[in-house]
């Protein structure tokens, strides 16, 4: 009898940890699952094949990648593996982070940016999604209860690991909610203030889609490094907020003066991948 009700106790506080958003997952089940993951990309190389130009790929990791993880704002240098890899393929506007460091830049997204700053606003919005820990927070409150259940029943705890690599292999969970996007861009700004790059520079790729008329407010148009919501327009307006709030100039992506790096990355980016 007392056993039942320990147990009823036991799922009742799980289950306010998982309505209360607290992580079930510690950092080196991040960066196990974030190893995992990576040996899957590298498997999959008809789905995702690694880019080859070694040039680029040093330029955009010791220049762009490595500087913006310097800020003292990114606090899990020394916990997470983080690592740059680049996807090669030139439709796709995108980039994804895994758990535990692992940031992924697809071709297509860097052609079509303009300048180092624009790049370096999405690096540290993807390095806000591993800082944050948004994918295992999904994973604590979509299956907590499950995770739980299954340590409590006796079953290994390494389980954890292996229940969150199968929720990953279908790459459906990296689909970020509003609220994960909105406090990434937030953290880019905060990431890039330290650095050499305009701080607003996370809301350039949306203002060059948005001008360009690939975007309509309300969410619609192509898929984006950033899910469509909240809808590119309204990001926009909310990092410039943030920016006037911070006393920070409010530039566009055309803007054309200092931290935009547009020359730049035109020579050492740009023109070496045509
Ligand atoms: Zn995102």
């Amino acid at each position: 009898m007392k056993k039942n009700v320990i147990r009823i106790l036991f799922f009742g506080l799980i289950v306010v940890a998982c309505s209360t958003g607290i992580n079930l997952f510690t950092d080196s089940d991040e960066v196990k699952m974030g190893q995992q993951f990576d040996e899957e990309i590298r498997k999959n190389s008809k789905e995702y094949p690694i880019y080859e130009n070694q040039q680029v790929k040093d330029y955009i990791d010791k220049r762009i990648f490595q500087h913006v993880l310097a800020s003292p704002e990114i606090k899990k240098k020394s916990v997470y593996n983080y690592q740059l890899e680049i996807i090669k393929n030139d439709t796709t506007l995108n980039a994804f982070a895994v758990p535990g460091g692992y940031v992924y830049l697809y071709t297509g997204l860097i052609k079509y940016l303009d300048s180092e700053a624009a790049l370096a606003g999405v690096i540290g919005h993807e390095i806000a999604h591993v800082e944050r820990r948004h994918a295992t927070q999904r994973i604590s409150s979509a299956y907590g209860l499950q995770i739980i259940a299954s340590i409590a029943l006796g079953n290994n705890p390494s389980q954890i690991a292996v229940m969150a690599a199968n929720l990953f292999s279908g790459l459906g969970l990296l689909a970020n909610s509003r609220a994960n996007e909105d406090e990434s861009d937030d953290y880019s700004i905060k990431y890039l203030q330290s650095t050499r790059y305009y701080p607003g520079a996370v809301k350039f790729f949306f203002e060059k889609m948005r001008d360009e008329n690939k975007v309509s407010s309300g969410g619609g148009g192509v898929a984006t490094f950033l899910s469509t919501h909240p809808d590119p327009v309204a990001r926009i307006n909310t990092t410039a907020d943030r920016l006037n709030k911070l006393g920070l100039p409010i530039f566009s992506w055309t803007h054309v003066g200092d931290g935009i790096y547009r020359t730049e990355y035109k020579r050492n980016i740009l023109d070496k991948m045509k």
